[in-house]
């Protein structure tokens, strides 16, 4: 089922994510409901508050950003991105490494409204996937900016609080008409 996607001015957004003790059959259906939701709105990544649900889960699929390469290492060797996609991360944990690079991100709770955001280039993530597999992994390239954006939502981070001071101010009255309609919608509810 596609979900609906909260946008910027949504309370949710704000709140850190709780821990999933257990993956019960409707934490399957949620992360079933957001690979649907993440692809028929063409996103590379989806956190859990951006369905409504604060939680440790997002979910990441970097495959139809050709023009954007990733790079992975799983046990210390180099692994194929294409075959580790797609995939949810649950209680992820997440120690960003290497030399903070610059590059565009986007996101699906601001439509339209996109900046280059500065993140350390490499990352590496521990986690629970999909199949209750443990997972440890190094990432760096397109896949390293995702999962560190999606993780930042699991804590109620937003990439405007990373965006330049100077970017910020010029989508101001973008962000703010955004976020006026969010909550006057939400009243209508
Ligand atoms: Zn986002």
């Amino acid at each position: 089922m596609i979900l609906e996607v909260v946008k910027y001015g949504h309370p949710a957004l704000r709140k850190k994510g709780e821990r999933i003790e257990k993956i019960t059959p409707e934490i399957e259906q949620l992360i079933a409901d957001m690979f649907e939701t993440m692809y028929a709105a063409k996103g590379v990544g989806l956190a859990a508050q951006q369905v409504g649900r604060p939680l440790q889960l997002t979910v990441v699929d970097v495959r139809g950003a050709t023009d954007r390469p990733s790079t992975l290492e799983i046990d210390g060797r180099e692994s194929n991105v294409e075959a580790f996609m797609p995939i949810a991360l649950i209680n992820p944990e997440i120690k960003p490494y290497a030399d903070p690079v610059a590059g565009p991100e986007g996101c699906l709770s601001f439509p339209e409204i996109f900046a280059d955001i500065i993140r350390p280039s490499m990352t590496e993530i521990r986690a629970l996937n999909q199949k209750r597999e443990r997972v440890d992994f190094r990432c760096g390239g397109l896949l390293a900016r995702a999962i560190q954006h999606e993780i930042d939502h699991l804590n109620g981070i937003l990439f405007i609080d990373r965006m330049k001071r100077s970017d910020k101010e010029e989508l101001k009255s973008q962000l703010d008409e955004l976020q006026a309609q969010t909550k006057e919608a939400l009243k209508k509810k």
